[in-house]
């Protein structure tokens, strides 16, 4: 039997761990601390660690650990990351002997070129580009890359646990507010996910029907994002990677 659990990190990173109670695997350990610390309390031994891109928040343990534990990292192909043992592209796929467990590998990138995302179990690690009612800053692709990556994450299963990097989810829900005040299920989310939050616990992993049914990020081909995207861009009929990126530079404006 696999567990799944978050481990936060830094002020607002998720390490996830799946342990089958005698062996781990971890994505984006930014922070060794905690990791080891939870390996310690659980005796587990880390077999191997699942990168998702190149910055320093996901790939900051990477040397420690694999120095510690002489464990596997799977990483993107990219020279920037430390301590990488396997190197990643979209279509690849990562198996691993203990703990028993099985990871396609999507090419996702938009938030940076390098970023890949791992499904496997029912979950779908997706780092930076995909987060609780959000999704990742363009730093390195453009809307159409990022737009396109999140057409392969929506054909996912509905239930498919989505496990972002990162806890930014009620700040997500205040921007989807002010375009989308009415969606009832958006609504609903927040109430839920303002009493996890007052409780100290994670608003993650969720669900990829609930992204689908609250992420405005995620819904980029429905109507009333059509809509508030032509109001945006003052045109007509804007196409699905508009509609994104209008959502995407309103958001930026937004946290400015
Ligand atoms: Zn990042
Ligand atoms: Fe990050």
């Amino acid at each position: 039997m696999l567990t799944l659990i978050s481990l936060p990190a830094f002020d607002d990173n998720y390490i996830w761990v799946l342990h089958d109670g005698r062996h781990a695997v971890a994505v984006d350990p930014g922070d060794p601390a905690p990791l080891i610390a939870f390996l310690d309390a659980h005796q587990l031994k880390l077999t191997a660690v699942l990168i998702t891109h190149h910055h320093r928040d996901h790939t900051g343990g990477n040397l420690v650990l694999r120095q510690r534990y002489n464990c596997a990292i799977h990483a993107p192909d990219n020279p920037r990351i430390p301590g990488v043992t396997h190197r990643l592209c979209g279509g690849d796929s990562v198996s691993l002997a203990e703990p028993a467990v099985h990871f396609d590998v999507l090419a996702t990138p938009g938030h940076t070129l390098d970023h890949i995302s791992y499904v496997g179990h029912g979950n779908l690690f997706c780092g930076d580009t995909v987060f609780g009612c959000g999704c990742g800053k363009l730093f390195e692709g453009t809307p159409a890359m990022m737009a396109a990556s999140l057409d392969t994450i929506l054909t996912l299963p509905d239930a498919t646990r989505v496990c972002c990097a990162h806890e930014y989810t009620l700040s997500n829900i205040d921007f989807a507010k002010t375009i989308a005040g009415d969606n009832p299920k958006l609504l609903a989310r927040e109430h839920t996910d303002r009493n996890l939050r007052a409780q100290r616990q994670p608003t993650l992993p969720s669900t990829l029907a609930l992204e689908k049914a609250t992420n405005p990020f995620l819904r980029f081909h429905e109507p009333d994002m059509t809509a508030f995207a032509a109001a945006y861009l003052k045109r007509p009929n804007p196409g699905p990677a508009e509609v994104f990126g209008a959502i995407r530079a309103a958001k930026d404006e937004w946290d400015r």
